[in-house]
């Protein structure tokens, strides 16, 4: 099915409807490009840009805006090992959010001046009357950047929001000096778990990348590659290069990339089917397992809003909901109260059953159960196989 929307890298029209997102606030459609392979969400319905936070495991999701504090150390040692920031004067922020990357480059670096855009003005507060900050509340591509201006860009978890991914990644390259640099981070999404229940095609989401089509659309605009995360990394890191131009469309350079998407995202769409027919099994189970001992579940986000809504967890047999980030930005979900991590409770250890309600965290949340004394852990991940 084509449409008359183009891709936003190539321009081609030949793009094919491959799904829809479930429980979509902004009527989003996912779309593959056929000629180069860029995986699109397209709106069909008017959206707040900034909606609040919801740890929904559907495309309702929006984040709490924490991802780019918990990302960041990261990104220092890549800073120490490839770019010389007291060599810097200029630098360019997209998406400066609450300033962490600002923050850290004045109090490090105090001559850097830094250009920062971002849309909400609730979170610039720390940093909007820092001498060596430009700021400007706008959304990016309703900012005029001056040419050839910046020694560094910072573009990080802003690029998969972009009303044109095409536009932005363009006016970074242009406001770069020669040989300035990008850094770029975004997720990885089309990295598809063998566990996913979550819906990955989230409603504040514009584009879906994978780093090979990042790093084929950079080199084509004009820039050298001096560092990339690797195909099985959670996210897409580049350290990129303002070399000379390119004049022209991009045209890719992996001509399966489109079939491979599209086969990618039908597998994804079958096995989050399967693995939601699975939750409510685990939902019966831990329902069971209720009436034998207390319940604890650890972590609060999108996998434990899906064992509510999918799986069937009566939430009134929950004893408690531990999440050591979350308990930060939300009270309650599913009208149990989240509580910070590291309980000191005057349960019955013998008794409880903690339920790690987390992929990622899965090994760090086990841990720190054990040593808490509790002997019952079941982990979400214990109900697949690799
Ligand atoms: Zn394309």
């Amino acid at each position: 099915m084509s449409t008359s929307f183009k891709c936003d890298f190539c321009t081609s029209g030949n793009i094919q409807h491959v799904h829809d997102p479930i429980n979509s606030t902004r009527g989003m459609k996912v779309y593959v490009c056929m000629k180069c392979g860029l995986v699109q969400s397209i709106s069909t319905s008017a959206y707040s840009s900034a909606p609040p936070g919801s740890m929904s495991g559907d495309a309702n999701r929006s984040s709490y805006r924490y991802t780019k504090e918990l990302v960041f150390d990261n990104y220092l040692q890549l800073f120490k090992s490839h770019i010389n920031f007291a060599d810097l004067e200029r630098v360019l922020d997209i998406g400066s959010n609450r300033g962490i990357f600002v923050h850290w480059a004045l109090d490090n670096f105090p001559h850097i001046l830094i250009d920062a855009i971002e849309p909400q003005q609730s979170v610039v507060e720390s940093y909007c009357d820092h001498q060596n900050v430009s700021l400007k509340i706008a959304r990016f591509e309703d900012v005029q950047l001056n040419e050839n201006t910046y020694d560094f860009v910072y573009c990080v978890h802003t690029l998969e929001h972009a009303r044109s991914a095409s536009q932005m990644m363009t006016q970074s390259y242009r406001s770069l000096k020669p040989g300035g640099i990008l850094f770029l981070a975004v997720p990885q999404t089309l990295l598809f778990h063998n566990n996913l229940v979550e819906e990955i095609f989230i409603d504040p989401h514009t584009f879906h990348f994978d780093l090979n089509i990042l790093v084929d659309f950079s080199s084509q605009l004009g820039f050298k590659t001096v560092y990339s995360s690797r195909n099985e990394d959670a996210e897409v890191i580049l350290i990129l290069k303002k070399e000379v131009a390119h004049i022209g469309n991009f045209v890719p350079s992996n001509q399966d990339a489109a079939q491979d998407n599209v086969r990618k995202i039908a597998d994804y769409q079958k096995g989050l089917h399967d693995n939601r027919v699975l939750l409510r099994k685990i939902g019966a189970e831990l329902n069971d397992l209720s009436l034998t001992g207390s319940l604890i579940i650890w972590g609060a986000g999108r996998l434990f809003d899906l064992l509510v809504r999918e799986g069937g967890l009566v939430t009134s047999r929950v004893t408690v909901v531990f999440d050591k980030v979350l308990y930060k930005f939300i009270n309650k979900s599913h009208d149990c109260v989240i509580s910070k991590a590291r309980p000191r409770t005057e349960l019955d250890e013998s008794s409880v059953i903690v339920f790690i309600a987390s992929r990622e965290y899965a090994a760090e949340i086990k841990a720190e159960a054990n040593k808490l004394g509790y002997e019952k852990i079941i982990s979400f991940t214990d109900f697949f196989s690799d």
